[in-house]
């Protein structure tokens, strides 16, 4: 039997499994159908502390992943599949085999939501990203468009207008299903201009990446392209939580809530990451999360032996 089971390799479960390894629990790290967590569809890194310079997102997962094998704890790169949390030992199945464990730190984070549109995957990082928190400041003095009409929309489009020359808000309604108070603030910025009701139905690009976009008003059908240097998806994010839906408690966005920092209510069971953090959903903070998901593991442990 296991000691300490980690589902998940973005930040969370990797901080998750140094800890662990270093207080002598030898955990077993899940990675998953996305090795390294979001940070992989990434470009430069400038926010995560440590690197005067910056890094490139895959290498500074493949760093972690690294430090975590270095200290003892083992990653295998399966997906899980099923878990049974309902009485201890809490039981995981993955690539056909069946892992018992004393706890497991759930980190399988979420994943922005995004169009699908053509090309949009080999424009990530080349002009189309999900997180203006990480990229924004690549655009600084540029023309960027936001697309979404929710409280992460405004956000986006908020810390964007403090570095751009133009943000362009396109929503593909004319209501919207952000707080009054974020919509407001957004609305009275000079540098957000707001396009309702359209839908981007088209991206445009050049050898460098994304030069425009074509949107169509939902309305009259009418079609418009729009010459941008950058486009943000502000469309939400979904919590890899299916797995677990019928074991620990999710709110309504299906983010798995947690208590006194990681505890998911289940004995033994605690989340770390985007999939319990619907609020600040950095790499940095993910980390802090499952450095604290570890340490409780390992109390839970110690009070148990
Ligand atoms: P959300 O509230 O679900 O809003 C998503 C927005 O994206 C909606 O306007 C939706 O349009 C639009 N959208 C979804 N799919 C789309 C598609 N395929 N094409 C075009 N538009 C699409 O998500 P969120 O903004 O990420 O917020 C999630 C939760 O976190 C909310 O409870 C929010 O209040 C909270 N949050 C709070 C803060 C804050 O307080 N600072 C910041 C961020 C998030 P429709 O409206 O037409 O469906």
């Amino acid at each position: 039997m296991r000691k300490v089971v980690i589902i998940g390799t973005g930040p969370a479960g990797l901080t998750a499994g140094i800890y662990a390894a270093r207080a002598g629990f030898k955990p077993l790290i899940y990675a998953g159908l996305q090795h390294g967590g979001q940070l992989t569809t990434t470009t430069e890194v400038e926010n995560f502390p440590g690197f005067a310079t910056g890094i490139m997102g895959p290498q500074l997962m493949s760093e972690m992943a690294a430090q975590a094998e270095r200290v003892g704890a083992s990653i295998l790169y399966e997906e899980v599949e099923r878990v049974d949390f309902s009485q201890q030992p809490l039981r995981i199945w993955a690539g056909n085999q069946e892992v018992e464990a004393k706890t497991v730190i759930i980190a399988t984070g979420a994943t922005a939501r995004t169009l699908k549109l053509e090309n949009e995957a080999a424009l990530m990082g080349r002009g189309v990203s999900t997180c203006a928190t990480c990229d924004g400041f690549f655009y600084k003095g540029k023309k960027v468009m936001v697309i979404g009409g929710g409280d992460s929309a405004m956000e986006e489009a908020l810390y964007l207008a403090n570095l751009c020359k133009e943000v362009l808000l396109v929503h593909r309604r004319d209501d919207f299903r952000a707080s009054k108070i974020m919509l407001e603030r957004a609305q009275a910025h000079s540098v957000i201009r707001f396009m309702t009701p359209y839908s981007a139905v088209r991206l445009l690009s050049d050898d460098n990446g994304l030069t425009a976009v074509e949107l169509k008003n939902e309305k009259s059908s009418e079609i418009l392209k729009e010459t941008v240097d950058g486009l943000f998806y502000g469309i939400g994010h979904s919590p890899n939580s299916g797995l677990f839906r019928d074991f620990v408690q999710l709110d309504e966005h299906g983010y798995i809530v947690v208590k006194n920092h990681t505890e998911t209510g289940v004995p033994g069971v605690f989340a770390a990451g985007d999939i319990a953090d619907p609020v600040f959903k950095q790499a940095i903070t993910a980390a802090g999360m499952g450095c604290q998901a570890a340490i409780q593991a390992a109390r839970f442990i110690e009070a148990s032996a």
